[in-house]
């Protein structure tokens, strides 16, 4: 594949700096270009989210994003002896949109989560609550199903999603996230920190894993899998806004280069095209 990078004179090119800024810009553009196959050691990042790059050969860059914070079970009062049995966990490709159906400007968020818990263990006969996540309209985000990583992220430890009860025929490999409250009402809007926290939750799953949130059928509501008004009109008319959202979250990976003069060919290249004094970098085109 041709690598197509811009040059241009400019007078101010010099200085170890300068160069190991611009052998960067140089690689990432190589590399942004398809133009390098990526090797081990290019998986080196500057500050910020870790890349973790796929060397089988496909071009996917998957990115680490941090978790949001959660309010975990315990925190929230979870009676864990309500659960039943021994939990399925399945790798994730999509999340899934719902309401809870309940007031929408609630006083009593926890409150409320121990409910609807009680009444999917109680009255439907669930394992555990449907849902991965909750999200009240303040932006908190609640852990939903138990996983068994021992922390409050709803997986088995190896990276594989908790099985959860929220769309049926749909929940192997999605996370269900649920906003509370009622959106069937058009007029009745999420908050911004509600989005925010629902964003942030998909893109913290979706980062590590390559999956782009507005890729088709990546972030869907409950009605798009099945026959149901969830999440309601005032909720799914936002999600082309909070497929953005989530993108927004995960951050590109920074790749830098290898280490400097190591006699490898590429690095060669690296040298040969930034030590030439006239041509200068300047990005990607
Ligand atoms: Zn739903």
């Amino acid at each position: 594949m041709p690598c197509r990078v811009a040059y241009a004179a400019v007078d101010d090119v010099g200085g170890a700096m300068r160069r190991v800024q611009r052998r960067q810009l140089l690689w990432q553009s190589l590399v942004g270009a398809g133009a390098l196959a990526l090797g081990p050691r290019a998986l080196q990042s500057l500050a910020g989210p870790a890349p973790l790059v796929d060397l089988s050969g496909a071009r996917r860059i998957a990115t680490a994003v941090p978790a949001p914070p959660i309010i975990s079970r315990a925190q929230w009062g979870a009676n864990e002896s309500l659960r039943r049995g021994a939990p399925d966990f399945a790798p994730l490709s999509r999340a899934i949109v719902h309401h809870t159906v309940t007031a929408t400007n609630e006083s009593d968020p926890t409150g409320r989560i121990r409910a609807i818990y009680e009444f999917h263990t109680g009255n439907r006969g669930w394992s555990d609550i449907a849902y991965n996540f909750v999200v009240d309209g303040a932006g908190r985000v609640y852990e939903g199903r138990r996983g068994a990583s021992g922390a409050p992220d709803g997986e088995d430890g190896s990276g594989r999603g908790v099985i959860g009860a929220h769309a049926k025929g749909h929940n192997t490999g999605s996370v269900g996230i649920a906003m509370l409250g009622t959106y069937s009402d058009g007029r009745v809007v999420p908050t911004d920190a509600a989005l925010d926290a629902v964003a942030a939750v998909v893109a913290w799953k979706f980062g590590p894993r390559g999956i782009d949130p507005r890729a088709p059928g990546a972030l869907v509501g409950h009605r798009d899998v099945v026959a149901t008004g969830c999440p309601g009109d005032g909720l799914y008319h936002r999600l082309p806004e909070l497929r953005n959202r989530a993108q927004a979250g995960i951050v590109p990976p920074v790749l830098v280069p290898p280490p400097d003069d190591d006699g490898g060919l590429v690095e060669d290249l690296l040298d040969l095209v930034v030590d030439a004094p006239d041509l200068p970098l300047l990005g990607r085109l």
